[in-house]
């Protein structure tokens, strides 16, 4: 496999220099002192423009939350932004292309603003945390179909589950991060449409009870349609993320990998990263879906293209493309 980095990006050893200004003279007459204020009150200005730039891209990202907002964008920026496992395969060299599966779920642009209106809150589409529960026994008995999201903690799960429902802000999505607080499942109702559960986030010192209630929830939950299990890119597959595709793979259930953060890596250690994991969904897995999801949860990337697959799996929207 050959990386192909794009134009502009160049290899660390190649970074071209400046020449060399030379010693700077330091201001010290009066015309000098004169010339040197310009330069401060730039300096100055400068200094307060990066976190006015910062507030402006937060909320130029803040406005990709609805699908509208996206589709106004340049067709290049777009792209990147709802499907930002096509854009990364650009980088790959024709012949490696095939490596990733990009198009086995690949909706039109109209499927996945027609899925939006499930994950938006209105008056005769309810969406709301429901409750919680530490036995499976505890939870809410719904006929409507289910997805549940596992991953490490850390992993940036309620951050995901958050962008999910960035359309129904009233959502409150709960963290009990504390330790020794008891670790539950909670579960959202989503309208007539489906339930979502966030399960707890699981790391080497998992109590034994915790362990049993997730396990007891993936083997026995009849309305389980889909698990979305996330792993850091910025890390890739970890120790504790293996015992959790191992057992996904012993229920054989159907599951889903989500790759959190991407926003974090620079595409080169991105991409090398996807390729590892999709190296391993490809050779070692039975039951995960073979098309990565990569997200940020900051960006929105990949959050339009999540949701739009949930509503699909969940049976929810109605298309004769996919
Ligand atoms: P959880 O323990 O899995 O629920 O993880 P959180 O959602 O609380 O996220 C853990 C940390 O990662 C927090 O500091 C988040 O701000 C950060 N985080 C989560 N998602 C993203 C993301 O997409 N991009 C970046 N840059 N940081 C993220």
């Amino acid at each position: 496999m050959r990386l192909q980095f794009p134009s502009g990006v160049a290899g660390a050893g190649s970074r071209t220099r400046r020449p060399d200004p030379g010693p700077v003279a330091q201001p010290r007459g009066f015309l000098e002192k004169k010339m040197a204020i310009p330069r401060l009150r730039h300096a100055v200005r400068t200094l307060f423009e990066v976190p006015a730039a910062l507030r402006l891209l937060s909320r130029a990202c803040s406005t990709f939350h609805a699908f509208t907002d996206v589709l106004r964008l340049p067709k290049r920026q777009m792209t990147k932004l709802v499907f930002p496992l096509q854009e990364l395969e650009r980088q790959l060299t024709p012949d490696s292309r095939l490596d990733l599966h990009v198009k086995i779920f690949d909706p039109s642009l109209e499927d996945i603003s027609k899925a939006e209106a499930v994950f938006t809150a209105t008056s005769r589409n309810r969406i709301s945390y429901l409750s919680s529960a530490v036995r499976l026994d505890h939870a809410p008995d719904l006929p409507s179909p289910e997805v549940c999201f596992i991953g490490r903690s850390n992993v940036g799960k309620s951050s995901l589950i958050k962008a999910l429902f960035s359309l129904a802000p009233e959502v409150e999505v709960r963290v009990s991060k504390k330790p020794g607080h008891t670790k539950k499942m909670n579960f959202f109702k989503v309208g007539k449409y489906f339930t979502l559960v966030d399960m707890p986030g699981y790391g080497y010192r998992a109590p034994e009870d915790f362990v049993d209630m997730v396990e007891t929830y993936l083997k026995e939950r009849r309305n389980l349609m889909r698990t979305f299990l996330l792993v850091d890119s910025v890390v890739g597959i970890q120790k504790t993320d293996s015992i959790a595709i191992e057992m996904c793979e012993e229920f054989a259930l159907p599951y889903v990998m989500v790759l959190t953060k991407i926003d974090k890596s620079s595409k080169g250690h991105l991409l090398k990263q996807v390729l590892q994991i999709q190296k391993f969904v490809d050779r070692e897995t039975q039951g995960c879906f073979p098309q990565l999801f990569p997200v940020s949860s900051v960006t929105y990337s990949g959050i339009h293209l999540l949701r739009c697959f949930i509503a699909n799996i969940t049976g929810n929207l109605k298309t004769d493309g996919l």
